[in-house]
């Protein structure tokens, strides 16, 4: 059997999403219990559901806003499972994943929040960044309306493990084909105590980097991981 080296690509800190309840190192915990080789912290961003303080300097706040990431990694140097950095940017309603930038990059742009999103988008790939849209067929409660960039993104997240029904992710996968975007995967998880997504992404080749995984994402290749809903897939079969 070929190996594999499966990752999460999508996922949340309690440090700084205000959704979140788990800690980055619980997280950590959970995913290297589960067999995983590695994680990319996708935490909300200024415009998103992000529990640091907007009223911060920029600087303290992008300070605030990388914790999540850096409590994640240092639990993840300590277990050994590979931990990569990642920006969840977006209202809400249209989510953009952001690989291969770092908190230099934020640092160096403090007017940033000004952009509009396809202006931020824009700005990611001049810098070097990739962007895979974010369950863009999620409906909830706190979703009013979706906008799409699919000129501006690199992959689609076809597979999002959180969601119960199949519908948005059916979506998702007709839209990503509608434009020949490559489709990826991701949970989404928020905390260690709801129920195992087991959702990311398998891939034949160990990632050094968040950009790495987007590269491999939008070449097509990685297997996505589709866990049916509610069930554990835990299978510790992977590296
Ligand atoms: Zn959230
Ligand atoms: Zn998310």
């Amino acid at each position: 059997m070929e190996k594999l080296y499966r990752y999460e690509t999508h996922m949340h800190t309690s440090e700084v999403s205000a959704c979140a309840d788990s800690t980055a190192a619980e997280m950590a915990d959970m995913y290297k219990k589960a067999g995983y080789t590695g994680i990319i912290v996708t935490d909300h961003f200024f415009n998103g559901n992000t529990c640091i303080d907007r009223s911060l300097p920029w600087d303290e706040w992008v300070e605030g806003y990388c914790s999540g990431y850096e409590h994640a990694k240092a639990r993840g140097d300590e277990i050994g499972l590979d931990v990569f950095f990642g920006i969840e940017y977006g209202d809400g309603g249209s989510d953009y994943l952001i690989y291969g930038l770092d908190k230099d990059w934020l640092l160096s742009y403090p007017d940033m929040m000004s952009l509009s999103i396809p202006d931020f988008l824009e700005l990611v790939h001049k810098c070097g960044g990739m962007v895979i849209q974010a369950h863009p067929f999620r409906e909830s409660w706190y979703i009013r309306g979706t906008m799409h960039c699919p000129t501006l993104c690199d992959a689609v997240e076809i597979y999002n493990a959180s969601h119960a029904d199949p519908a948005p992710n059916e979506r998702a996968a007709i839209y990503a084909g509608w434009y020949g975007l490559p489709g990826t995967g991701g949970s989404d998880a928020h905390n260690t105590t709801d129920r195992w997504y087991g959702g990311g992404v398998d891939s034949p080749k160990r990632f050094t980097s968040a950009l790495d995984y987007a590269k491999a994402a939008a070449a097509g290749e990685i297997t996505v991981l589709m866990p049916p809903a509610g069930d554990n897939n835990a299978d510790h079969k992977y590296y």
